[in-house]
């Protein structure tokens, strides 16, 4: 375990399949000042809460659109002040996101899903350590980091990088327990026995998503949509890339570069 000396607000970029997940795990392990924000968490939170927010994204999600930045950066500023990161210096409207109340009792339940963003007001953010942070699926796009950099400056923005044939070949290899999680892969983490789960025996299945040709759909979408985010980010100098071919190869270079930027010591011996 490492302590920060200030706080870090990071995001991780990466193609799907490079283990973002991993790293992000390793880092809240080694930094257990660290949170994860996952807007697509907040956002299932408000649909199982029933909010007036979370009727008016559901079909959203389930068609696998977008949601409106207004809304996604109202859930972040919602989530930022509760934890006291992030404090308004004036006025601003007060957010309703816990209500159970239905869409249908508000005069205007549209408001909620596209309100027009607070651009005007001002807000203070905390530097201590507690409030660190890895955001998780938000920015999505170089509209919503503009918006995000009037609240609060991300002040890392990791570029994760392994070649794309290396993730492709980990895809097809990849092969799974559905009822436990337990993840195979047959180059470097074979099954005892082949196509069987080593504790119940049950049969290992692929993940629908785990195809090359869809693997490539995704990972052609994900370079259209991430060169603006990371452009942006490059233009404010917080852009670090980082190469390897494995998540293993990664995570050592990753905590050095982490430590020289956030903690008072510089760790020479790094452990994963
Ligand atoms: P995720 O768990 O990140 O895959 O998000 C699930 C769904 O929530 C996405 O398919 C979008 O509909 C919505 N969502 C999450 N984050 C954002 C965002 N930053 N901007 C717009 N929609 C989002």
């Amino acid at each position: 375990m490492a302590q920060l000396s200030r706080a870090a607000r990071l995001i991780l970029v990466g193609a799907p399949g490079v283990g973002k997940g991993t790293q992000a795990d390793r880092l809240m392990k080694r930094y257990p000042q660290i949170s994860q924000l996952s807007s697509g968490d907040l956002l299932r939170n408000n649909v199982r809460n029933r909010t007036p927010l979370g009727i008016q994204a559901e079909n959203i999600i389930k068609t696998g659109g977008l949601v409106p930045d207004g809304t996604i950066l109202r859930l972040i500023l919602n989530e930022l002040t509760t934890r006291g990161w992030l404090s308004p210096e004036d006025h601003v409207p007060p957010l309703v996101l816990n209500s159970s109340s239905s869409a249908s009792s508000l005069p205007e339940a549209d408001s909620y899903i596209t309100p027009p963003f607070p651009a005007e007001s001002r807000y203070s953010y905390s530097n201590s350590p507690s409030a660190s942070f890895i955001l998780d699926g938000f920015p999505r796009t170089a509209a919503q980091a503009t918006q995000l950099d009037t609240l609060i400056p991300i002040n890392l923005v990791v570029h994760l990088s392994t070649p794309a044939e290396i993730i492709m070949d980990r895809i097809c290899n990849r092969w799974v327990h559905p009822p436990s999680g337990r993840v195979y892969n047959t180059t470097f983490n074979a099954p005892k026995v082949e196509g069987k789960d080593d504790i119940t025996g049950e049969p290992l299945v692929r993940r629908e998503d785990d195809s090359p040709e869809v693997w490539e759909a995704r990972l052609q979408k994900f370079e259209e949509t991430s060169q603006p985010l990371l452009d942006h980010y490059e233009s404010q100098g917080v852009l670090w890339r980082v190469q390897g071919n494995s998540s293993d190869e990664i995570s050592p270079k990753l905590f050095a570069e982490f430590d020289r930027r956030f903690t008072a010591v510089d760790a020479t011996a790094v452990e994963l």
